[in-house]
């Protein structure tokens, strides 16, 4: 499915809505969509010449390179303690 598209256009690509939430980075209103393939696309509604499309959250995200990296917390580094090794 390219993007944009309208939500019309999706359902009839098979896509299929499944929750609406903020986008735990920047706050915008996201809805997550599962593709044909079965993949979960975070999908922004936006205005394309005042017609609203979906654009692909990934790409308007300002923070989305963040999305990407695992969330894993350092380990405290357990020799940085010592004085010597
Ligand atoms: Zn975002």
């Amino acid at each position: 499915m390219k993007l944009p598209a309208t939500h019309a256009e999706l359902i009839a690509a098979g896509w299929r809505p499944r929750s609406r939430r903020h986008c735990r980075l920047c706050n915008a209103t996201i809805e997550f969509w599962k593709t044909l393939a079965g993949k979960i696309e975070p999908l922004e509604l936006t205005l394309l010449e005042a017609k609203p499309v979906y654009v692909s959250h990934w790409e308007t995200c300002p923070r989305a390179g963040e999305f990407k990296r695992p969330e894993k917390k350092k380990a405290p580094d357990p020799e940085s303690g010592k004085l010597f090794g």
